[in-house]
C-alpha cells in the first residue's frame, strides 16, 4: 500500500514510520507543512545556484513558517537563509574570478 507523505507530498510505503525522502515522521499528520521541507530546499539550493533567488526563497518559507505554528523552523530557516546565501554569492564570486583569470 502506498500512501502521500504529508510533508513532502511523495508517495510512500504505507506502513513507514518516517518518509524516506525528508524524514518526517508519517504518525503526525497534524502537524505536516509542506513549506517547512521547502523551505530547507531554499536554502541548500542557495548554496549552489542562484544565490540571491532562493535565498529570498528561503526567507520568505521562514516567514510562512513563523506564521503557520512553526515558530523555530521559521527562525531557523530565516537565519540559514541568509548565512546560506551569503556563503553561496561568496562562493560565485570565487568561481567567476578563478573563471576570468
Ligand atoms: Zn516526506
Amino acid at each position: 500500500m502506498l500512501k502521500k507523505c504529508s510533508v513532502c507530498h511523495l508517495s510512500i510505503d504505507s506502513e513507514v514510520v518516517f518518509c524516506p525522502y525528508c524524514g518526517s515522521s508519517t504518525k503526525h499528520k497534524k502537524s505536516g507543512n509542506p513549506c517547512i521541507f521547502l523551505g530547507y530546499t531554499f536554502i541548500i539550493a542557495s548554496l549552489m545556484l542562484f544565490p540571491p533567488f532562493f535565498m529570498v526563497g528561503g526567507i520568505v518559507c521562514g516567514i510562512y513558517n513563523m506564521t503557520k505554528a512553526e515558530p523555530v523552523h521559521g527562525v531557523v530557516q530565516i537565519v540559514l537563509a541568509l548565512i546560506c546565501g551569503v556563503i553561496g554569492m561568496v562562493l560565485g564570486e570565487i568561481v567567476a574570478a578563478i573563471i576570468i583569470n
